[in-house]
């Protein structure tokens, strides 16, 4: 059986591994994976990789199910020798919010979910309710590479290249496609319900930082507060969710907008500037300074004070500015009002072929990956068990 997997994200590299591991090799498996975006370079890269859903439910109750299964998959990993090398940990945090608001159905998904007690709120002072819970992180930057190496370790081969059509992939003899474009699935096929959500988020180094904040705004609509998601190297800022901006550049107005937001909500970020800014000094007066000794910084109790050195003020304005920052992206969200999830066949002159989409996962999509990944295989066991009873000689009874 040929298998083509359109995408190599964290949709298209989770469901070609649960295939595989299903159903290969009682029924052998010739199982590729094409896409013109690979790790580092993905939406799935871009995310915390927070395990998450939204607030409020979706109208498919099985987007539910597929979140608890991903969190109970990831749980199971949480204490295997692979969790590091996956980007798998535990993480507790806050969501807060201007008013209170009903329990998530997700409550009894993660661990120890309660409410905020009063002294608790007090260390956010412009919310008045809010949620502590425990959760998990599954960073993208570190769980494709290791679905990756799973795949080419089981002999999927992953190729770089643009698909045109699915009637390209089917005449190339593929009898099933497993359609993981993600945000550019409308460029196959038609779909007015699939939009990009534009998200872009500030990496900083902030160690100090062990839980993540997620803020709420109902006026302005989920994601387009400010949040705060720690990693395992960096710290990821966040807080913009523009419906239908396809813009992939950074945004000088939402950075700031982000970093406004963020140091308001958590102030010690700003220190972080000027602690980061303080080690980028003491680089440049000793790559400037040589043995001659020239120039010294002098750091008292995390306070910079600046003596002596060969950088000019501007510089030294500039290192504190930009010296806490490591990365800023961009990305989209693949935002649809339901993940589309479901088989079709499509036909093509004389040929066909079986097509299993799952794209649409919205800013949730890393929250249930697994979930969605074992239903495709499921969609796929019928496929081949409808594949092998019309192959079966005809019943004489
Ligand atoms: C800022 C931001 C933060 C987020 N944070 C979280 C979070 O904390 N938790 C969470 O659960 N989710 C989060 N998300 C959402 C999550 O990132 C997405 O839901 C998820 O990455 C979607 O995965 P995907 O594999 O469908 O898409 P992608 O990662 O975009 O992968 C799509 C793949 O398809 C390929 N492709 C598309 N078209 C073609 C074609 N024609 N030919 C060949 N290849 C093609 C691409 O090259 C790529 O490999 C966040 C998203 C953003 C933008």
């Amino acid at each position: 059986m040929r298998v083509v997997v359109i995408g190599a994200g964290v949709i298209g590299l989770s469901t070609a591994l649960c295939i595989h591991e299903r159903f290969h090799p009682a029924q052998p498996l010739h199982l590729k994976v094409y896409a013109d975006r690979f790790t580092p370079f993905t939406t799935s890269d871009v995310a915390a990789g927070l395990w998450q859903p939204y607030l409020s439910d979706s109208s498919n109750p099985q987007e539910a199910e597929w979140g608890q299964q991903t969190f109970d998959y990831l749980l199971s990993h949480i204490h295997s020798q692979d969790a590091e090398k996956m980007g798998l940990s535990l993480i507790s945090g806050y969501n807060l919010f201007q008013h209170e608001v009903p329990d998530p159905s997700w409550r009894n998904t993660v661990l120890g979910f309660r409410r905020l007690t009063p002294r608790e709120m007090d260390i956010f002072p412009e919310y008045s309710y809010g949620w502590f819970n425990t959760s998990l992180s599954l960073e993208g930057k570190r769980y494709l590479p290791w679905l990756t190496e799973r795949l080419t370790e089981r002999g999927v081969k992953l190729f770089h290249r643009k698909v045109e059509s699915f009637e390209e992939v089917a005449r190339g003899g593929a009898d099933v496609i497993i359609n993981c474009t993600g945000v550019w699935a409308g460029a196959l096929q038609t779909d007015t319900l699939l939009q990009p959500g534009r998200g872009q988020i500030i990496q900083v180094e902030a160690p100090w930082m062990k839980h993540f904040i997620l803020t709420h705004d109902s006026s302005l609509g989920i994601y387009n507060s400010p949040y705060i998601i720690p990693g395992s190297k960096t710290v990821t800022l966040g807080g913009v969710f523009q419906l239908g901006n396809w813009n992939e550049l950074n945004s000088v107005h939402d950075h700031n907008s982000i970093w406004r937001r963020c140091c308001q909500l958590e102030p010690t970020l700003k220190r972080a500037g000027v602690l980061d800014a303080c080690k980028i000094m003491a680089r440049l007066t000793r790559s400037v300074g040589g043995s001659a000794g020239l120039a010294a910084t002098t750091v008292v109790v995390g306070m910079v004070t600046w003596r002596e050195s060969l950088v000019t003020p501007g510089q030294w304005l500039l290192a504190i500015v930009n010296a806490r920052i490591v990365g800023e992206l961009t990305g989209f969200r693949p935002v649809r009002p339901q993940v589309r999830l479901e088989r079709e066949k499509l036909h093509f002159g004389s040929s066909s072929a079986e097509v299993i989409h799952n794209y649409g996962h919205g800013g949730y999509g890393v929250t249930v990956h697994w979930g969605c990944a074992m239903e495709a295989a499921n969609l796929f066991g019928k496929i081949l068990e409808e594949k092998k009873l019309s192959r079966m000689p005809p019943s004489h009874l």
